[in-house]
């Protein structure tokens, strides 16, 4: 059987690594010159534990069984992964209901070690952040996941600077011309990011969900205040939105991360304001339920906007959890963009979201925690198919 797969992200060569191990014959298309280019290669690095997803959901499964296949595989490949652990802390009483849901959450959802604390047994965990109490998750994790895509793609016929421009269905599979060259094949899975809809489209498969862009802004500790965080440091999410709030994040390579907000981008790959594209911002805006969204949490957008462009907002997040940070202490760093899926109704889609069409599989939802678990992803997308 010989299958393309459309995106050398963590996704998509994870699907590869499956499909080959199973026996295809595969080829990883990408129109960048590098693989992991995209979100894989601009996210906080957390293996997120499984803490927070609704029960039952493909995000709560695939977590957990993604968890335990990347940390075998990093062990496996020599790759780094370090269980840093992590505090999702309530700073105010009125927070303390909203984390007990937590901790019940990440219960029912299998995570290991979960207890809850009081402002000094946090203190115990990280020594400089403060709160009335807080969610402890020793085992979430950091890895590499740029270097996990590295390693993936080492092995695997991987043909860069390739964007796929048209997809025929034909009698026998599937023909896709990317870049000036034309491949036949028997499947097609698609695991896209930001560029799901236009592949979408290319397949003739529009599908119920359309992607919106979501930057997400960082800034970093700079000197001494790096040793002011251990591990993971998050807030109680507002469980309205699929995103996790701004968390202090330490990063495999030392880093200490401040993000991400969640800011509407003004192009598919609008890594910062000055990235307009209107073609982009044509297809975004003719979705009914981009319209819809923005009705129903302009002020959240407005307020996130405010807090893009001015520092000390974020310095104001921060400081919730670690007073002692100041102005002086942060540092602007790369942010990466969201590929979120947004229905007709303008509700974020939460789960992941998978379709298949015939000989094509198509990704239309893989935002966080799909880097924790792209192994398990794989396996259940290569299940369906093969
Ligand atoms: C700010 C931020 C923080 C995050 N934090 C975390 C975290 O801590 N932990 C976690 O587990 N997850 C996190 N995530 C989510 C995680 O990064 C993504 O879920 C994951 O990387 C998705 O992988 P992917 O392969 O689907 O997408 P991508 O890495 O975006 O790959 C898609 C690929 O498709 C290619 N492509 C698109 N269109 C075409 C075309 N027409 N032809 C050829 N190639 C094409 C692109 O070039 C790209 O390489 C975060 C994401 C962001 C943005």
């Amino acid at each position: 059987m010989r299958i393309g797969v459309v995106g050398a992200g963590i996704l998509g060569l994870a699907v590869a690594r499956e499909l080959t191990a199973r026996g295809a014959e595969v080829t990883v298309l990408d129109k960048e010159d590098r693989v992991g280019a995209h979100q894989t290669g601009h996210n906080s690095g957390v293996v997120h534990a499984g803490i927070y997803y609704q029960p039952g959901s493909l995000k709560a499964r695939l977590c957990r069984d993604g968890v335990a296949l990347l940390r075998e595989y990093c062990a496996e490949h020599r790759l780094p992964y370090e269980e840093v652990g992590k505090l999702v802390i309530a700073s105010t009483r009125a927070e303390l209901a909203g984390m007990h849901r937590i901790a019940g959450r990440a219960v029912e959802n299998g995570v290991p070690g979960i207890a809850v604390l009081d402002g000094l047994g946090l203190r115990e965990i990280e020594p400089h952040a403060v709160g009335v109490g807080a969610v402890h998750s020793p085992h979430t994790a950091i890895a590499d996941f740029p270097a996990v895509a590295r390693s993936l793609a080492a092995s695997l016929d991987v043909r860069l600077g390739r964007p796929v421009r048209a997809i025929r269905e034909t009698a026998s599979g599937v023909e896709v011309l990317a870049g000036r060259s034309r491949f036949a094949f028997d499947r097609l899975v698609a695991c896209a990011g930001l560029g799901t809809d236009r592949v979408a489209a290319m397949a003739g498969q529009p599908g119920q969900v359309r992607i919106v862009p979501f930057r997400g802004e960082y800034l970093r500790l700079t000197g001494a205040a790096k040793g002011l965080v251990r591990g993971l440091i998050y807030p109680v999410p507002d469980p309205r939105y699929p995103f996790l709030g701004v968390h202090l994040t330490r990063r495999i390579d030392g880093e200490v991360l401040v993000g991400p907000n969640a800011v509407m981008a003004l192009a598919l790959e609008g890594y910062s304001w000055s990235k307009v594209s209107l073609r982009d911002l044509r297809g975004i805006a003719a979705w009914p339920g981009t319209r819809r969204m923005a009705v129903q949490h302009w002020r959240t957008g407005l307020r996130e906007v405010y807090g893009s462009l001015a520092k000390r907002s974020f310095l104001a997040a921060a400081r919730q959890y670690v007073p002692s940070l100041t102005k002086e202490d942060l540092a602007r760093t790369e942010g990466g963009v969201r590929a979120q899926a947004v229905a007709r109704d303008g509700a974020l889609v939460d789960d992941f979201a998978i379709d298949r069409h015939g000989p094509i599989t198509l990704v239309r939802n893989a935002p966080s925690p799909a880097a924790t678990s792209s192994l398990a992803i794989a396996r259940h997308i290569v299940g369906s198919i093969l």
